[in-house]
């Protein structure tokens, strides 16, 4: 039988590098993450995502990888690794990790061969041509930092295809080798004990470069790469990263034989337009569009924020604007365009009634919840580094030195001034504090993958005479499950329209604060969430 364990699944998103250093060279590690399982088990996630722990000269976060099969020196060693997916296993977590595999970094080995002469065996593992290509920007990514896709190499004597940096040159997938070796890399790490990945930029890898396209329907690489996980076990999952038009979503599943998940990036979008508007109505249609039928296999993944800019292309013109105008007012806070290199506190001016309303949302919609390190505890952005780097600060564990998150003097950035400090905003104090948003999202996680009504029902959205509250319903045969949310400020009674012998049965699990018994109405606070439940009663 497939096992379908993603769809009750809570996900954690980190970087070793910027989690825990356990060496005490200030660079996160293995053996710092080890050390932390403990603390993941506790918050009650089941899954970790690793972004890429590959040796990589880091010009990319280490999404430019120079090794596939191997790990960075500096974050630990392939032992460490194995040891690591057990203890995780042992606390009934899972590993998911990155593949990266649309371009390599120029210091792969294999670039390096195939800058050096013609022949070599991995001249063709790359996009190549010997003139100048005419049409040189077909698909620029990092609007206003890249001008071109095409880069010069002097040595190679022509030029190379790169989607992102010049530092990545693109793989030419189409190459039967090319394929054999992203099927290598997916063995090797599965049979070390990872249970998914994280595909990077799929959209990319199908697309045409230069000359080179995949034949005939470019997404048979996908079925080639899900018949082989399926071949390699039954509870291999590939999750993807394609933040496309929502149309082609569908594409990306296919008839249940290509990608089991998708990163929600449409619903993202909506998520961050209903609390600029202050209204229900972008996420309710966000979903309606999305999900014509949730109890499907094929799954989303949806998030708040990522290690990336909050990329709002899935909006409108105007919608864009008034995100950007609420969330991204100062030149300095945007990237991209169409970029926001915030986290989600500063977004929303640190309230903490917003903040939790979110993370409410992201617990109870249709969809595995993609959790990031630090949004847990409320972590802030450094906008003095440079681009996306913003996001990408040290976690926050205690108030002592770098956050507690190394003892080295040179630590990977941390955010040691102002409200959003180590000093305010760490694990250890919020530990202590029942109320704290570490508490709260807990209890959020342990509701979540309890009432499987959550992860496994079918969903549907409740009509609510208020266009700022959104209500919604999920049931798995007789387990039902009903969440409210407050995208206004203000406090509203409403009416939920459901049978009354079927809301008579409710309790409520988890909500903002305590609430009064009302007669024929349900009251909800400004950025309040009321969570009901019935379970069947023998
Ligand atoms: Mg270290």
């Amino acid at each position: 039988m497939v096992n379908y364990w993603y769809k009750n699944a809570v996900i954690y998103s980190l970087d070793i590098k910027s989690f825990a250093d356990g060496n005490g060279d200030g660079i996160g590690d293995l053996a710092g993450l080890m050390q932390k399982l403990d603390y993941l088990a506790c918050l009650g996630i089941n899954c970790i995502w690793l972004q890429p722990l590959h040796p990589s000269p880091w010009k990319d976060g280490g999404y430019d990888v120079a090794d596939h099969y191997a790990i960075d020196e500096r974050l630990g060693s392939l032992p460490e690794f194995i040891k690591m997916t057990e203890l995780a296993r042992e606390r009934g977590i899972r590993i998911m990790m990155d593949l990266v595999a649309n371009h390599t970094s120029d210091q792969h080995p294999w670039f390096k061969d195939a800058r050096k002469h013609k022949n070599s065996a991995y001249r063709d593992y790359y996009v190549w041509e010997t003139e100048r290509p005419r049409y040189h920007r077909p698909n620029i990514i990092f609007t206003g930092k890249q001008d071109s896709n095409w880069a010069y190499d002097k040595m190679a004597k022509a030029w190379y295809y790169h989607t992102f940096y010049p530092f990545q040159p693109d793989l030419n997938i189409s190459h039967p080798k090319v394929q054999d070796e992203i099927k290598n890399i997916l063995r090797f790490w599965i049979k070390l004990g990872v249970s998914g990945f994280r595909i990077d930029a799929v959209p990319h890898m199908l697309r045409k470069k230069g000359k080179e396209q995949l034949p005939g329907d470019a997404h048979d690489l996908l079925r080639k790469l899900r018949t082989f996980v399926d071949e390699q076990g039954e509870d291999i999952v590939l999750m993807g990263e394609a933040d496309t038009q929502h149309e082609s979503y569908s594409d990306f599943f296919g008839e249940r034989d290509q990608l089991h998940m998708l990163l929600n990036f449409h619903l993202n979008n909506h998520l961050f337009l209903a609390l600029a508007q202050k209204k229900a109505r972008p996420l309710t249609e966000s979903l309606n569009e999305l999900l014509p039928n949730s109890a499907d296999c094929n799954q989303f993944a949806n998030f708040v924020r990522n290690h990336d800019e909050l990329n709002i292309g899935q909006l409108n013109s105007t919608q864009q604007k008034t995100v950007l105008n609420a969330f991204a007012p100062d030149n300095n806070m945007r990237i991209y365009e169409t970029g926001i290199r915030r986290r989600l506190p500063t977004m929303l001016n640190n309230n903490p009634r917003c903040i939790k309303l979110t993370y409410s949302l992201l617990f109870s919609l249709p969809g595995t919840p993609v959790l990031r390190y630090g949004e847990e505890i409320g972590m802030g952005d450094a906008l003095a580094l440079s681009e996306r780097n913003s996001v990408r600060t040290a976690m926050q564990w205690t108030d002592g030195k770098n956050g507690g998150f190394s003892n080295n003097s040179s630590s990977w950035p941390t955010i040691s001034k102002g409200p959003y400090s180590f000093k305010h905003i760490n694990v250890a104090a919020q530990a202590q504090d029942r109320n704290s948003l570490l508490n709260t999202l807990s209890r959020m996680i342990s509701l979540r993958k309890a009432y499987s009504a959550f992860g496994w029902g079918q969903y549907e959205i409740i009509d609510c005479e208020h266009p700022g509250v959104l209500i919604h319903v999920c049931r798995r045969d007789s387990n039902v499950a009903v969440a409210i949310h407050n995208f206004t400020g203000d406090t509203v009674d409403v009416s939920l329209s459901l049978p009354e012998e079927e809301r008579a049965l409710f309790t409520e699990i988890l909500a903002d604060q305590a609430y009064e018994q009302l007669n024929g109405k349900v009251r909800i606070n400004g950025y309040g969430y009321r969570w009901f439940c019935r379970w069947p009663l023998a």
